[in-house]
């Protein structure tokens, strides 16, 4: 077997029209990915295997692209006997033959009876797409089979890449060992697959493509400049708030308008704000509801927005101001604003106004679940709580403390009805403790106005539920009632975006 078991193979290939085209200048990378560790190299064509060989000792898995059959999205990697010879005389170990179920010039029966017959030194890697390329080839036995050209066949498009889950899948259906190659990134990606099955691992383009690895990196700054204008958009249930922003976080602007309730006249407001404010580069946008971050779509929104749910907030704002924004939670924004500020690895956001919002920060990364919902512990059973929710369950926590509660409480001025309503919050901010086990839990929002006197009574009540409670972890947010527009602003600087050439 010429490729040990856990190796990592890196490949070093440069086309035609890229800098690093000269089979020596190749050759030296090689030979730089040997003394990284690389144990194997993958090379394109006889010339840059014959100088690799030379320079490196190490074995060499040969392929011969041809670009004829790949501009006819026909299979090209070493199709035709003549280019087999041409690459195992030029020293290679073994070669790589595209085994994909595409059209060839030359069977692939004929391709491997060739290489048997004429070179049974050599070692044949079957590079295919999907497991179904690999029952068709099993029968030819190849020496390896490698994940190559999952996503590169129009029947693979779609998968997720690198495709680590398809050396499994073809474990279960042959014996030959297996390469992961192809879309593979980062070293935790490579370990991975070799925990999952591999064989050996290849890595090309992320270590051997230098102007590719720097455009990775110049487009995560490329937005950037002195010029950078961001405004962050919070639509609550009662108000609109905007706020722009610049580079450095000054204030530059900010606007508070009413919610109309109607989709058309809310995104009318956005509009008139855009137009006047013709110098937005990024835009992050925060409403109340679920939000799906990865589409900008409001898959949930209560009755406190009337006909929100659906609306697809990143299409709106793109069609507006061809600015692709950042979509999020009011909640989860605003737990960004805060951590911006406060920056703990582990915080928690919780926001009380027309309901209860809350986000959360875990090892230093906002938690968000599958559809935009985890966190949302305003709707969280109260026991023995009867009462009808906005979000149609029956007995959520929200509906006992939400602000019009602290109103009627403190208006009815009652010391026991106090207590009760702090023994509410200090119920589940110890649940929270328990499910985040935050440094500092943030309160935000209306709960504010009751000042320190409320505070204490929370701190209180959360000590005596648990000895290792510090009421001191719980503290009024510093943020004004833009918080939710500023952290919309600042997700947009630290995300990114892509404006629509
Ligand atoms: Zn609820």
């Amino acid at each position: 077997m010429i490729i040990k078991p856990f190796s990592l193979i890196v490949s070093c290939q440069a086309y035609n029209n890229e800098a690093l085209r000269d089979s020596n200048v190749i050759a030296r990378i090689a030979l730089a990915a040997k003394q990284g560790g690389a144990s194997c190299i993958r090379a394109n064509g006889a010339e840059d295997i014959r100088i690799i060989k030379k320079l490196t000792g190490l074995p060499v898995i040969g392929i011969y692209k041809d670009f004829e059959c790949l501009k006819k999205s026909c299979a090209f990697i070493t199709v035709r006997k003549n280019q087999i010879k041409e690459i195992i005389e030029a020293g290679a170990d073994v070669i790589a033959i595209d085994c994909t179920r595409r059209e060839r010039p030359e069977s692939l029966k004929e391709l491997f009876d060739f290489v048997r017959n004429n070179y049974p030194h050599v070692e044949i890697v079957a590079d295919i797409a999907d497991v179904e390329d690999v029952k068709l080839v099993a029968h030819l036995k190849p020496n390896y089979f490698s994940t190559t050209l999952s996503g590169y066949t129009d029947y693979t498009e779609k998968v997720e890449k690198p495709d680590i889950n398809l050396i499994r899948e073809i474990k279960k259906v042959t014996d030959i060992p297996v390469i992961a190659e192809g879309h593979y990134k980062m070293p935790e990606e490579i370990r991975n697959a070799l925990i999952k099955g591999a064989h050996a691992v290849v890595v090309g383009t992320a270590i051997t493509r230098p102007h590719i690895i720097t455009k990775r990196f110049f487009e995560a700054i490329s937005d950037l400049s002195e010029n950078t204008k961001i405004l962050g958009i919070d639509i609550g249930g009662t108000w609109i708030r905007m706020e722009k922003i610049s580079l450095d976080r000054k204030i530059l602007g900010r606007y508070k308008i009413r919610n109309p309730q109607n989709k058309e006249k809310i995104l009318s407001i956005i509009y008139e704000v855009l137009a006047k404010e013709r110098d937005i580069t990024h835009i992050g946008i925060a409403s109340a509801g679920r939000i799906d971050v990865e589409s900008g779509i409001v898959t949930f929104a209560s009755e406190n927005i009337k006909n929100w749910t659906g609306v697809n907030l990143k299409e709106e704002i793109l069609k507006m101001a061809n600015i692709e924004p950042v979509v999020d939670n009011d909640a989860n924004a605003a737990t960004f604003a805060q951590w911006s500020i406060s920056q703990e690895k582990n915080m928690v956001l919780m926001t009380v106004g027309t309901g209860i919002g809350s986000g959360a920060i875990v090892n230093g990364r906002l938690l968000r679940g599958k559809n935009g919902g985890a966190f949302e512990v305003g709707h969280i059973l109260y026991p023995e709580n009867k009462l009808i929710c906005t979000c149609g369950k029956v007995g959520c926590i929200e509906t006992l403390i939400r602000g019009e509660k602290l109103r009627k409480t403190y208006e009815s001025n009652k010391e026991e009805e106090k207590e009760k309503l702090a023994s509410k919050y200090a119920w589940l901010i110890d649940m929270i403790k328990m499910f985040v086990d935050f440094e500092k839990i943030y309160l935000y929002g209306v709960i504010k106005n009751y000042g320190e006197e409320f505070l204490c009574r929370i701190r209180k009540q959360y000590e005596q539920l648990s000895s290792l409670n510090n009421g001191q972890d719980i503290l009024f947010s510093n943020l004004d009632e833009f918080g939710g527009a500023y952290g919309a602003a600042l997700e947009s600087l630290f995300l990114g975006r892509k404006k629509n050439e």
